[in-house]
């Protein structure tokens, strides 16, 4: 069974629009997982953790086999083997690979949150996201908003 799923990249260090454009290879190369649909670039500014550098960020739509923890547990490995270490919290980062929704679904465990937790309020993934998919940013907005 095939999935529809929205993914988030932001780098901000090195080479931020090579690095993304490597993940994205790395993704594709997968044998379970489809790269469908990619937005553009946006620079935007740092948000959190505001003295840092500029990041590219940007928003595929992949068609994949994986189950949720699973596609997490490949995308994670592709951050670390791009050589991004987890320091500090909204810190700079080589590659940042969220996943900001899969198929519908609506979940909460300790390791994964769908949609992701933050996506709502930060237009540097809902501007990307939009560019590829309208109806699922709305649905991440719809989401966030209903109680639960
Ligand atoms: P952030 O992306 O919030 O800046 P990290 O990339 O360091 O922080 O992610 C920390 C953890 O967030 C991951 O190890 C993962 O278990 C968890 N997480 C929860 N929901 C998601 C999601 N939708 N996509 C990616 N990671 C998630
Ligand atoms: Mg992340």
């Amino acid at each position: 069974m095939t999935s529809k799923a929205w993914l988030s990249l932001g780098a901000n260090i090195g080479d931020p629009p090579a690095q993304l454009a490597e993940a994205i290879r790395r993704i594709g190369e997968n044998p379970d997982i489809a790269v469908a649909a990619q937005s553009s670039v946006l620079i935007t500014k740092p948000w959190g953790k505001t003295d840092q550098p500029d990041f590219a960020n940007m928003a595929i739509s992949i068609e994949t086999t994986l189950k949720p923890i699973d596609l997490l547990d490949v995308l994670l490995g592709i951050e670390l083997a791009m050589g991004r270490v987890r320091d500090e919290v909204w810190g700079p980062r080589l590659i940042d690979i969220d996943i900001i929704a899969y198929d519908r679904i609506e979940l909460k465990t300790p390791r994964l949150t769908l949609p992701h937790a933050h996506a709502h309020e930060r237009s540097f993934v809902l501007d990307p996201l939009r560019q590829i998919d309208e109806n699922v940013a709305d649905w991440v907005l719809e989401s966030a908003a209903r109680p639960r």
